[in-house]
């Protein structure tokens, strides 16, 4: 409570409800990033907000980018390429 993390919002609420036009697409890995972690994990519902309904496509979706290498699955060769090329 004393102070905010950069990357939560302060309200949970279903962003793909909230925003019909949202695409909840594996074509659209910047979306879908906010949804896992650094470490390439799915973040919980509880703690996005977002509705069952959509939770469950979001995870299909984030999987099925995994496999078309637009998401990570770990963290692991992110950061390897961030020390090559810094
Ligand atoms: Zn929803």
């Amino acid at each position: 409570m004393a102070f905010r993390k950069k990357f939560t919002p302060k309200r949970k609420f279903c962003r793909f409800c909230a925003d019909k036009n949202l695409p909840l697409d594996y074509k659209r890995p910047d979306i879908l990033r906010d949804y896992v972690t650094e470490r390439g994990k799915i973040i919980a519902r509880r703690i996005t907000g977002t509705c069952a309904k959509h939770q469950r496509r979001l995870t299909v979706e984030i999987k099925r980018a995994r496999q078309m290498a637009l998401l990570f699955y770990t963290t692991v060769h992110s950061t390897e390429v961030k020390k090559k090329t810094v």
